[in-house]
């Protein structure tokens, strides 16, 4: 495999301090510029689903891959089977639109109730908009939608454990250096484990996604 010079990862303390400062300087951004609470909805709401996408990248890099469990064979969420067997998603769809239902709630009691309450329905749009992105990113189709997050998920999952840690957005990958070299080349071999399929059109793969 093809590799390029990339800058290292930026260990857990760098990652916390910088994303606390994106997030506090968001919070000022609110307080300085929002008058109107429609802006002010907006800038909480954006700031909650941001939010998610730190913690998905957090909890999946740092629990789920860096975190021993003491006498645990698997990391959190038994999260090394799921390297090893893909398509086998223990959270099935109906539960997954399940999430986007409890979202939806939380987004109308959010703007009856103001206040910091976008935040949270912010928070729980971007947990449930994960849950199918994670889901659309192990079907062939999701490449049609995010093909450069899936590029770096099926990397991710083959041979770059160490980097592609995003599902929803490339940006905390991009900003903390685990986004998988462009060079790297996705195989036929890996995308039959992958989707668990044969024949499996790669035609462009590497450029598509
Ligand atoms: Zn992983
Ligand atoms: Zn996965």
């Amino acid at each position: 495999m093809k590799t390029s010079i990339q800058r290292p990862p930026l260990p857990l303390k760098a990652c916390l301090f910088i994303s606390l400062g994106i997030f506090s300087s968001l919070l000022v951004l609110e307080k300085v510029i929002a008058s109107d609470p429609k802006v002010s909805f907006l800038i909480l709401f954006s700031t909650g689903w941001l939010l998610w996408t730190f913690l998905e990248y957090f909890i999946h890099r740092f629990l789920m891959h860096e975190l021993i469990i003491p006498g645990s064979k698997d990391n959190l969420f038994h999260h090394h089977e799921h390297h090893r067997n893909p398509q086998d998603l223990k959270v099935k769809l109906p539960h997954r639109l399940v999430f986007l239902l409890i979202f939806l709630i939380a987004l109308k009691l959010s703007i009856q109730s103001g206040g910091y309450t976008p935040i949270f329905s912010g928070l729980l749009g971007g947990f449930s908009t994960y849950n199918l992105i994670h889901y659309l990113l192990h079907q062939p189709i999701g490449r049609y939608f995010f093909p450069r997050v899936q590029r770096a998920h099926i990397l991710h999952h083959y041979h770059r454990p160490h980097h592609g840690y995003s599902f929803s957005t490339s940006l905390w990958d991009w900003l903390f250096g685990t986004q998988p070299p462009k060079s790297d080349i996705i195989n036929q071999s890996m995308l039959k484990k992958y989707f668990h399929k044969t024949n499996f059109p790669i035609t462009n793969q590497n450029q598509k996604l």
